[in-house]
């Protein structure tokens, strides 16, 4: 197993470049969160897409960022990574003048955390669900990225948690942040802009290729099944979704995901129930036919090995 630890010297050389300071990060081992990812920050290219209602989507590099712009202040979900903070603030002031109140972290991923400290520094609170500030608040191992990124210090790490659910009603909006099941992490988020009728679900939904599953950190193959079930309930028939990656969705584009996710476990089990090894559940390509390609973070044949490993580890 590569563990991907950068050594100090190359770590120092990050800080002194100044998107992260060093006080914003307390453990000496591991990457800051946000690096080790294979982004080329001079040539991302933001867009910024009116959603619905007052609600915005910002693609750049990393997870899409959902942006509410209210009659007193911004309000957005994700961040993206540190070095692209002051360009993230530029695109936003397009929309709006005002301050950007709140910072939503869906989950602890890097591509949606990384500009916490930027974030938190120029004022805004930063919101998550209890289990993401305890996994951001020590070193954490992510296995599909073979990375142990180190602890986010008191300064980057979420100020307000929740447990269940809470509400915000700022500028004539609802805004619900409501924990979804264990699915891509264990402290996965659904932001609800009730009045705009927009859900953000963070990375329970790429609206692309195959899920993607945090199963050393809570996630689980069927637990996104569970989590694309819960928000079905929660929206509307016309409800707009802005997903974790990709584009910007409908009702019936979760349902189509969910289902496929469906096919794929009903094959995988079968293969299970019949005793077949995982080399023969492999190779029997149990996406068959269905819209996954490799291009995450894990290949197609590496999530099928996890959901094999998953459902056989649950069978009798
Ligand atoms: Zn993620």
């Amino acid at each position: 197993m590569r563990i991907n630890v950068l050594c100090l010297p190359v770590v120092s050389m990050l800080l002194a470049a100044g998107s992260v300071s060093a006080q914003d990060h307390v453990s000496a081992q591991g990457l800051l969160e946000g690096e080790g990812f294979p982004v080329n920050y001079e040539a991302v290219e933001f867009g910024m897409t009116h959603v619905a209602g007052r609600v915005h989507m910002l693609t750049g590099a990393g997870g899409n960022i959902g942006v509410f712009v209210g009659d007193d202040g911004v309000f957005l979900v994700d961040g993206q990574f540190a070095p692209l903070t002051e360009r993230i603030m530029a695109e936003v002031a397009q929309l709006s003048d005002d301050p950007i109140r709140f910072l939503i972290n869906t989950h602890f991923h890097g591509d949606h955390t990384g500009s916490n400290a930027n974030f938190a520094r120029a004022g805004a609170r930063i919101v998550a669900h209890d289990n993401t500030r305890r996994t951001l608040s020590q070193p954490h191992f992510i296995e599909m990225r073979q990375t142990l990124f180190r602890a986010f210090g008191p300064n980057a790490l979420p100020s307000i948690t929740f447990k269940t659910s809470m509400s915000l009603n700022l500028g004539g909006e609802r805004i619900d942040v409501i924990y979804a099941p264990p699915s891509h992490t264990d402290g996965d988020s659904v932001i609800f802009f009730r009045d705009s009728d927009v859900i953000h679900m963070g990375d329970i939904y790429r609206s692309r290729g195959q899920p993607v599953f945090d199963r050393n950190n809570g996630g689980s193959f069927e637990g996104l099944i569970r989590a694309s079930d819960f928000v079905l309930n929660l929206m509307g028939e016309d409800t707009l979704i802005v997903p974790g990656h990709g584009q910007i969705s409908t009702r019936a584009d979760l349902v189509e995901v969910r289902n496929i996710m469906a096919t794929v476990r009903d094959r995988i089990q079968a293969a299970v129930d019949a005793g077949q090894s995982e080399a023969e559940v492999i190779a029997s390509n149990p996406s068959r036919g269905l819209p996954w390609r490799d291009g995450g973070p894990l290949s197609i044949e590496e999530t099928v090995r996890w959901i094999h490993a998953e459902l056989a580890d649950q069978s009798p």
